[in-house]
């Protein structure tokens, strides 16, 4: 195995110069006052079209709207989503925006601006991407990794995907609106960034791994290990008080946040930043989980998917001499038999084909199994000391959550502790993206982990 030691931490400048998609993100006090300059310097903009939600037009939007026209700037028109019931990222809400856009007479040289957290990002970026335009981006809560993203979290087909599209050319994010979001989307942004610690270690694992037959190989690289890696439990510690409105956190979540996506455009993949919690928090985004019909952020079902994975890592790595073992007699099951498993599953779900046709895809043969096991097995030790150097200990983890106000437990987003754990089953099955739940399965070893995990007296507790 390589090692590979932690190199200097790059700036901010830095990590947006690796950026091939973002050409500048404004972070500091009155910075919608160069918003005109972003459209002048970066967009051939004749006028803007301006999408918000009734909370975030109150937040930033009305102030936004003064600056542009205050320097002379055409608003083309708007389009405000109600603020009740909570906006999700449904495909139809594209539509509707793309809709709007086209029937301007010149839409070619109208920038649109998108004014609101990461569903309102989410919509936009996929609109203008679909209609050829770039757009810019007024972030108004420090409550995802998706802002800077290459692509757009999107609900379609039942199913949510990762959509395509180009990210923002320029942000500007004003602290003082940042400190002002409700603070369960701080909290939200918070679990988001800390669930980059799974990420690294499922990297960490597909490095050794995917030379050896697992259907994607991801070397490390260095340049963007360094960008999202090195720094992240620092940048996470400084943003504990952010969802106290605390305006130094939730500037150094934001930029943290906006660096995964840089981190993502610099290396077309989404590896730096999601692994096997952000498996859990799909199947939930399936499911459509709600309390009290509201639906849960994708933030917090991607706490408990981080808790869930750290749990499944030490389990994993828990004996210091050998990985699990799998139980007597294992057989690895064939083609037909794994398309009968994944499509009971998913009996009914509207994602069906797409996650039995994905499951077969990245089944491994027996010979790739074989080869999986044995690097596991000559590499364990090693791999075990780099894993444990990354992953933070689920109870310091626990802790550093509650004091973010993240959720604890799966009840708090709707689940029960079993179908909180059961739910590894489904993730497994889903996305062509190597991590420690499809190591742990291919090797026979899900099993039997889970069950210890059900057992366990600390563990989503
Ligand atoms: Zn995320």
């Amino acid at each position: 195995m390589e090692n590979h030691k932690a190199g200097p931490i790059p700036s901010l400048a830095e990590c947006l110069r690796a950026a091939d998609q973002t050409k500048e993100l404004l972070i500091n006090r009155g910075c919608y006052a160069g918003i005109p300059s972003l459209l002048e310097k970066y967009y051939q903009a004749g006028g803007v079209y301006l999408i918000s939600d009734e909370n975030t037009w109150e937040a930033a939007g009305r102030k936004v709207r003064e600056i542009l026209e205050g320097a002379g700037i055409a608003v083309r028109g708007e389009i405000r989503f109600p603020a009740a019931p909570r906006l999700h990222a449904e495909y139809y809400h594209v539509t509707a925006i793309k809709e709007k856009l086209s029937a301007l007479p010149n839409l070619d040289e109208t920038v649109p601006l998108a004014i609101g957290a990461g569903t309102v990002n989410d919509l936009v970026k996929r609109a203008s991407s679909e209609l050829g335009r770039t757009y810019l981006c007024v972030p108004t809560a420090s409550s995802v990794d998706g802002y800077t993203a290459y692509g757009a979290a999107i609900l379609y087909d039942g199913y949510k995907q990762t959509m395509p599209c180009t990210a923002p050319l320029a942000l500007a994010a004003e602290p003082e609106t940042l400190a002002g979001a409700p603070s369960y989307l701080s909290s939200s942004g918070f679990g988001d960034l800390a669930s980059k610690i799974i990420a690294g270690c499922d990297w960490i694992l597909c490095d050794l791994v995917g030379p050896q037959g697992a259907p994607v190989a991801e070397p490390i690289r260095e340049d963007v290990w360094n960008m999202t890696q090195p720094g992240l439990l620092d940048y996470l510690n400084r943003s504990i008080p952010a969802a106290r409105g605390d305006s130094d956190a939730v500037i150094a979540l934001f930029e943290a946040l906006a660096i995964t996506g840089f981190s993502m455009q610099a290396l077309k993949s989404s590896r730096p930043v999601s692994g096997s919690e952000h498996l859990f928090s799909h199947v939930w985004e399936m499911d459509d989980l709600s309390i009290d019909g509201v639906p849960v952020t994708h933030g917090h079902k991607v706490t408990i998917g981080t808790l869930a994975a750290t749990a499944y890592y030490e389990l994993f790595f828990a004996d210091p001499a050998a990985p699990p073992s799998p139980p007597k007699g294992f057989t690895r099951p064939t083609p037909s038999l794994r398309m009968v498993e994944v499509s009971s599953a998913f009996k009914g779900s509207r994602a069906h084909d797409l996650v039995v046709k994905t499951a077969l895809e990245k089944l491994v043969d027996n010979a790739a199994a074989d080869r999986i096991n044995q690097a596991v097995r000559d590499h364990y030790k090693e791999l075990r000391e780099k894993v444990l150097a990354r992953l933070l200990p689920y109870a310091k983890l626990k802790e550093m959550l509650g004091k973010a106000g993240c959720p604890l437990k799966p009840e708090i987003i709707g689940l029960s502790r079993s179908q909180a754990i059961a739910t590894a089953r489904r993730a497994q099955m889903m996305r062509n993206k190597y991590c420690l739940l499809d190591l742990s399965w291919d090797l026979g070893l899900m099993e039997g982990i889970l069950s210890r995990l059900e057992d366990s007296p600390e563990y989503l507790r």
